[in-house]
Formats: C-alpha cells, structure tokens, sequence
C-alpha cells in the first residue's frame, strides 16, 4: 500500500516519484510505502495553505469550532480503524492505541475547538490619557507542524488542532517511521468539510521534507516535538529569519519516592510511568529514586511486578510491552544496556531481546531495571527512550533534588509523598516544566506543557498554544 501526501485536500504522490518502505515492528516486515518528499512538494503545500489563509483566518469561531468538533467526532467513529493503524505502524499494543492515543488525539480537536470560542482578547484604558488599548490575537499565517514517532497521531493533532481553531493553516509533517494515522486524518478532514488546503500534511525524511519545511521563508512558526538534537538544529536555521518557534524535546525525569508515600498505588503507578509504550514516551519517570528506609522493599516488589509483565504481540490483549518503534532504536536502547553493565550497573531484570514466536523478526525487549551506583553514569543522564529504568536509593531531601536536577533535562517530574510542606518545597524547586504528585501523566488539557533546559522552550496546552499560534497586535486609540 503507499501512502500518499495530502495538499490542497487530495491525496497526491510525491514529485520525485521516490518512495521509502516502511516497516511494521511487530513482525519487522515492511507493510506500506511513503512518499520520499521534496522540496517541491513541501512548496505545494505551502501555496495550497497560503491561499486557504485568507478564507480560513475570517470564518466565523463557531464554523472553525464546528468543523473541529466534527473530525473529533470522526475519530471517535472510527476508534477500532485508526488504533489498529497505529499499533501496526509503531509496534504499541492495540489496546494502548485504543485507550490512550486516539481517544486523546480526538480530545484534542475537540478541546481546542471548543477552547478558540473562550480565548477573550485585552483590552487596558489609558486611565487620564484618554486613550484604550485593545489587543488583536491575528492568526500567524502558514505554520509547520513536526512531530514524532513515539505518541503519533496524538503529538501530531496537540499542534494541528490549536494551529487551525487560532485560524492558521498548516504544513505538517509526522514521523517517517509512523506516518500512517496521519495519513489516514487527511480523509477525515475532509469529511468534516475542513476546507482544502487548510491543512497539507507531507510525508518524507527530516532531512529533506522536514528541513524544506522549517527552511521556508514565509513559514512563519514552527512548532516542533521531537529529539534535542534536532531542536537545536531547527532553532539554528530558523534564528536568522526570526520565526517564532516551540520546542519540545527531550527528557530524562525523575520519579522520587519517599517512604511516607502511598505505597501501592505508587508502586502500580511507577511500573506505568516507566513502562507504558515500551518506555517511548518523553514523560516517562527514567530515573527511579528511592529513600533509603524502603530502598530494599520497593526494589524487590518492583522487580517481582516487572518480571510480570508481558511482552508481546501488540494485538494480543495481554500484551503489556510491544514492539520497539524501529530496528536501529532496539539497537540504541540494547547499546545503554550494555554501557550500563560496563558503568558497573546491575541488571535486576531484563535486558534482553524477547522471540514472540509467529513473529520473530519483531524488535521485542524485555523491560529492564538497571540498579545504578552514582547518578552520574550515562544511563542516568543520558535520554534512552526505551524499555529501560534505573533505580538508586537516597538518604535526604537535599540530595534527592541536587541529583534529580542534575541532568541536562527539564521536562517532567513526578514525586510520591503524603507530606505537604516537603511537597510544596520539593515542587518549586524542581528544575522542570511539568511537577506531578503521587499520580503520573495525568493531563487536563487547559494546563500549560513543555521543558525547561535542554527539553525546551515554550509551551502547549490551553490558551498558550493558542498565544503561540497568534501574534498579539495592540491598537492604541486617542480620544
Ligand atoms: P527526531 O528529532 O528524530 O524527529 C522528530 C521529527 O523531526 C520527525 O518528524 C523527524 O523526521 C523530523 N526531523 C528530523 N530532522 C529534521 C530536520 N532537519 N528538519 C525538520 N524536521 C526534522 O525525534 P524522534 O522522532 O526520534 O522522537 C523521539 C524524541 O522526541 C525523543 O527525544 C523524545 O524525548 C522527544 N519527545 C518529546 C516530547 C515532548 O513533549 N517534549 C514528546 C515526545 C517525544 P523523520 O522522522 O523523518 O526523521
């Protein structure tokens, strides 16, 4: 099957008529075709978006709203179709697509649907000047739109959906390795009446498409998730001609226990907050770090849970752990483990690659619990994005927070305790975007989201997605 772009609301193939394969982890077969875009095509989409500009930044709030909330509805309508495409594209199980990616894919079109309704711009009296101050927020124009493999769909409508409600229209390119569910959305904006050319998805290598995009002049904002590396690249190219842009990248997040915590519900939380989607999400809790007094209790019920799990096919409903995203990033995540048996790291269990049998050229792994012995071996800074979590015990307050902010990292970070004060002190003083206590990834959409440090600048969510898709004018008025 081949994929195809989407520009100006049909589905075209590539200019080059070059074509990359694409994999399915599960069974490491290559099960579809996409298009290896150029330059050429990224231009096409950005003139199919920059004539819909005019027509789409002036319809009507509720019209905007509308067509959003319809293709929220239409992924709803099709739950089972587009959870099975994204399992079999990045290797998650089903049931993870089912419950989590594409019901929150659909949340977001209809949350910033409803939410470009309520977003009320300023206006401020000049009190004995006689004069008013009132704040237009104008759509950006045509932006870009890139985002990653590990959370498809979902990563990709949490930028879509505020660009087009603020008014914008968009070029957008998905992950290469996981281009399927976006490619399946261009047919449900069109059945939701978004009009064409409002949003241009173009599939392709970062490199040519990706960099096509953030390389356009008149592409006036990106919004990017992806790898630090790669933001920093898109920051460098996109500095000279001032677009605005956010980033956010990369994590390696703390997750603190203490020993007043409520143990069990930690303890089934922290297997999901290491493992869930093999790990590849950038919120994940990494670096596990535990008090002293239950160190030794907390590492033996870990492990036994652990040990638990099952991988597997991710259509078979007891899968917990799926498929790796790719080939090389199974090799990637297998090379940490190997730089932590030589840092002098203990594997307390996992560290292998599993046979699913009927599937056996599937990248599996097992999940993996490294005991660390300083926090500061490679393992414990460095952004693995897999299967794998490292565990060490600390003594003090004082200290846990010197070695949880000691990473170049600044994205999440989650803490167990039922004691208020330290609560409170531990959360203003963690060097990171998003603080979550005694729960993990609990998302309420209006909240702000990003890094700090090297996971990013800027933030998502709510009203500040729409600030970042609109340029706030001021008209000062004497009278
Ligand atoms: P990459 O940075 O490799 O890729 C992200 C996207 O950027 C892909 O679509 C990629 O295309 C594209 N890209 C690559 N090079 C360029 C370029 N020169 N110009 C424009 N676009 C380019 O990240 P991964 O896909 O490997 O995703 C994993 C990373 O994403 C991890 O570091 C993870 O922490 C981070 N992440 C951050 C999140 C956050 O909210 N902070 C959430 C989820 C993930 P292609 O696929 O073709 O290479």
């Amino acid at each position: 099957m081949n994929i195809q772009n989407y520009i100006n609301g049909s589905f075209q193939n590539p200019k080059s008529k070059e074509w990359i394969d694409n994999y399915n982890p599960s069974n490491g077969e290559v099960y579809s075709q996409i298009p290896n875009s150029s330059k050429a095509d990224v231009e096409d989409a950005y003139n199919a978006a920059a004539s819909a500009f005019k027509t789409w930044s002036n319809t009507t709030l509720i019209d905007r709203s509308r067509i959003l909330i319809k293709i929220s509805e239409l992924l709803e309508t099709n739950l089972q179709r587009f959870a099975e495409a994204e399992s079999k594209d990045n290797g998650k199980p089903v049931s993870l697509a089912k419950s989590v990616d594409i019901p929150r894919s659909a949340s977001n079109f209809r949350f910033f649907g409803n939410a470009i309704t309520q977003f009320a711009s300023e206006s401020h009296e000049s009190v004995g000047l006689n004069a008013i101050n009132y704040t237009l927020r104008q759509p950006i124009g045509v932006v870009g739109c890139i985002s990653p493999w590990n959370l498809p769909l979902y990563l990709f409508t949490w930028k879509i959906a505020p660009a087009l409600a603020a008014g914008n229209c968009v070029v957008a390119k998905p992950s290469e390795v996981t281009p399927m569910t976006a490619y399946l959305l261009g047919e449900i904006c069109n059945e939701a009446g978004l009009p064409k050319g409002v949003l241009n998805i173009v599939h392709g290598l970062g490199t040519t498409a990706g960099q096509a995009i953030i390389e356009h002049p008149n592409i006036k904002a990106i919004s990017f998730t992806g790898g630090t590396a790669t933001g920093a690249h898109i920051a460098k190219v996109a500095a000279p001609m001032f677009k605005k842009l956010s980033l956010e990248l990369g994590g390696k997040n703390p997750n603190i226990i203490f020993g007043d915590c409520d143990y069990e519900d930690m303890l089934n939380t922290t297997v999901r907050s290491s493992f869930a989607n093999q790990g590849q999400i950038c919120l994940c809790g990494s670096r596990i770090f535990v008090e002293s007094s239950i160190y030794d209790k907390f590492k033996s019920d870990f492990v036994e849970k652990v040990k638990q799990l099952k991988v597997g096919h991710p259509s078979n409903s007891e899968t917990n752990i799926g498929a790796l995203v790719s080939k090389p990033h199974l090799e990637k995540v297998k090379g940490y483990i190997n730089i932590a048996k030589e840092e002098n790291g203990t594997i307390l269990c996992g560290g292998n690659e599993v046979v699913v049998e009927g599937y056996e050229n599937g990248y599996y792994l097992e999940p993996t619990v490294i005991e660390v012995p300083t926090d500061e071996c490679r393992v414990n800074q460095e952004e693995i994005f897999g299967p794998v979590v490292t565990i060490m015990p600390f003594q003090t307050e004082k200290k846990v927070l010197q070695m949880a902010n000691k990473v170049k990292y600044g994205l999440s970070a989650t803490l167990w305790t039922n004691n208020l004060k330290r609560t409170m002190r531990m959360s203003n003083e963690l060097q990171a975007g998003i603080v979550w206590v005694n729960t993990w990834m609990m998302r309420d959409l209006r909240t702000p989201f990003g890094g700090v440090k090297a996971s990013g600048v800027g933030r998502e969510g709510g009203f500040e997605a729409l600030r970042f898709f609109t340029e706030p004018k001021n008209v000062c008025i004497k009278y």
